[in-house]
């Protein structure tokens, strides 16, 4: 029987609806991709609720309401969540994607198929076109399958990049990596001593400019290191912190500072002008 106009619509929607869905880069990651002249794209779910790892950072937003709501040892807030706090269009995309993974799984399990396998198909068969993908904005390997679905997405995909920042540090001693599912160790988890004990590249949250210097990490400012350095660095405290922590007064001197005059431009436009 053919298929009437509703209909047709409600199957569009649903083939629409199979498909996770990758998101844009924010400001930061347009400085990358524009610095490179790469296209890049982003993937999320949504942040805490997949975070097994987190400790110091974790914060969730309410699915329905967007309350943000912190972990008992939360020393700075998760950008993600804040981001998906103010934003209902970001929650359902993370909801979304969450759902279908957790239901690909099911359904791999109920109908004994290869669960690694089947969600690997499921996130290649989104995939937009794309060179870079930054794997979790917000959000985590939350599972052994589902890394190594990415790890498989990765390897069917060897001229592309995956890179992500993960906390999930458990997972990942016994797992093999190909060399473009690039990762960086987040400190500031539950398993730290296994960046330690495995040498991992790591990024640091400092709280300022000063603390990076002390700790010799340089910061990264548009995701180059993440995606593509060898070396260990620190990430600026940023985003919206809760009322009264140390990571909220910090931001505090980090904006002020930004607004100051730039001593060092003064001195070198007068420099000029006394050379010309
Ligand atoms: S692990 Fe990442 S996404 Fe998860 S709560 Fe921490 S900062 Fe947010």
């Amino acid at each position: 029987m053919p298929l009437d106009i509703f209909q047709l619509l409600c199957y569009i929607k649903d083939m629409k609806n199979d498909t996770l869905k990758f998101g844009e880069p924010n400001a930061k990651l347009k400085k990358l991709a524009k610095k490179l002249k790469l296209k890049l794209k982003t993937f999320s779910l949504p942040s805490g609720w997949t975070c097994p790892g987190a400790k110091d950072c974790l914060s969730k937003a309410d699915r329905v309401t967007g309350k943000i709501t912190d972990g008992p040892d939360t020393l700075f807030r998760c950008f993600a969540a804040s981001g998906e706090a103010r934003s209902p269009a970001l929650r359902k995309m993370v909801w979304h994607n969450f759902d279908l993974i957790k239901s690909t799984l099911m359904s791999a399990w109920r109908y004994k198929k290869d669960k690694v396998q089947t969600l690997a198909d499921l996130i290649h068969d989104s995939l937009p076109e794309c060179d870079i993908v930054r794997v979790h904005v917000g959000g985590d390997y939350f599972n052994k399958e589902y890394l190594k679905a990415w790890i498989e997405v990765a390897m069917r995909n060897p001229d592309m990049v995956f890179y992500s920042y993960s906390k999930s540090l458990i997972m990942m001693a016994d797992v093999a990596r190909p060399n473009n599912f690039v990762l960086t160790a987040s400190r500031g988890g539950k398993y730290d001593d296994m960046i330690d004990l495995h040498g991992w590249k790591e990024a640091v949250v400092v709280y300022s400019e000063e603390e990076a210097k002390e700790k010799g990490l340089e910061i990264d400012h548009d995701d180059e290191h993440a995606a593509f350095g060898s070396e260990n660095f620190a990430l600026l405290i940023h985003g919206t912190q809760p009322k009264g922590s140390a990571a909220s007064q910090a931001l505090s001197r980090i904006k002020k500072q930004k607004k100051k005059p730039q001593v060092l431009q003064q001195d070198l436009s007068s420099y000029e002008l006394n050379v010309m």
